[in-house]
């Protein structure tokens, strides 16, 4: 069993807040994974989540993004733990002394899915009865998924940037936590019932914004590929410097491609990640500007996009609608103008 755990868990190849690791080093952060997430043989570990008795329900949530919709759903009912915090590329994640405690302690887990937290994601899957842990994409109905373009899972995970997808998260968490703590069914109802009311009001409002921007200059240009599912929704051509996950890596054949894309079509802007390095996005950049002899706008610092993860407290990103519309409105600015 163990064994098993190492070898999925060692793959977790990850690193906080965009920092690189050496593979040495995460493969040694992965062994303190192994044991800081599921124990040892022969420890006197809880073996299931503890017992709810009576509210706050204790939620642990690996983005920001899922936690967000809980928030909204448990309302006071519902106090949540996050580990990946904000700004941390799930894609990378490497697993904290603190998590194991956080899951431990929780009554109710829940994720994102669909492989966004790699193998992390697996382990919950395998080990649902150890803490409850429920992924909030699990009930969209695959018809609706783009296929990953790179590797890792079978389908593209970043869902919620097609807000009317998303809502189905948020009937995931509803369920979830109407089946643990029944007694605060009629307010979880209420909490999600509004919540999905303000994002139909949300897609109406953004769908509004981006048909202001001309059709040739619906383009989007990010480093990673995260807003696939934002392009079917709202009618963007969506081009990744990376593969879905930011593990992957830029190769020259795709550098000198995307640069002719950018540099013959004079695409006006192209899009940093709050959560993603903007290495290779630089490198094309400069090969568009000494190739093509044309300029483009980078839109990073404040204005850098929302991918993975929500923004710091306060900030404009800081909820997922917040996110959402911070995003359409760097976009609809830098490509009308
Ligand atoms: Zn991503």
């Amino acid at each position: 069993m163990v064994s098993r755990y190492y070898s999925l868990l060692r793959k977790v190849v990850a690193s906080e807040r965009g920092r690189a690791v050496s593979a040495a080093f995460a493969t040694g952060m992965a062994a303190v994974c192994l044991f800081g997430l599921i124990g040892c043989s022969g420890c006197n570990g809880p073996s299931g989540p503890p017992k709810f008795e009576a509210p706050p329900v204790r939620v642990t949530c690996t983005t920001t993004i899922v936690a967000d919709a809980v928030k909204r759903v448990g309302g006071e009912r519902v106090q949540i733990e996050t580990l990946m915090g904000a700004g941390v590329d799930p894609h990378k994640y490497i697993s904290g002394s603190g998590d194991r405690k956080k899951l431990d302690n929780a009554h109710l887990v829940f994720f994102s899915g669909l492989h966004l937290e790699g193998k992390m994601a697996d382990l919950f899957e395998k080990n649902h009865d150890r803490w409850r842990a429920h992924a909030v994409t699990n009930t969209i109905d695959h018809a609706k998924l783009r296929k990953a373009s790179v590797d890792g899972g079978e389908h593209d995970p970043h869902v919620w940037f097609d807000v009317p997808l998303w809502k189905s998260a948020v009937d995931v968490v509803r369920d979830s936590l109407i089946a643990l703590d029944p007694a605060g069914a009629d307010i979880y109802r209420a909490n999600a019932t509004a919540y999905l009311t303000e994002l139909d009001v949300l897609d109406k409002e953004i769908r509004a914004k981006l048909d202001t921007v001309p059709k040739d200059k619906r383009v989007l240009v990010t480093s990673h590929d995260a807003f696939e599912y934002f392009g079917r929704a709202y009618g963007f051509e969506v081009i990744g410097l990376e593969g879905v996950s930011t593990a992957s890596e830029l190769g020259t054949p795709r550098r000198n491609e995307l640069a002719n894309i950018i540099g013959t079509r004079k695409i006006p802007a192209v899009f940093t990640e709050t959560s993603v390095p903007t290495v290779g996005l630089q490198g094309v950049l400069d090969d568009v500007k000494s190739k093509y002899k044309h300029e483009v706008k980078l839109i990073g610092g404040d204005d850098a996009l929302y991918s993975d993860a929500l923004g710091e407290e306060g900030s404009s990103g800081a909820t997922y609608p917040g996110m959402i519309r911070h995003n359409v409105n760097v976009i609809v600015e830098a490509l009308t103008k």
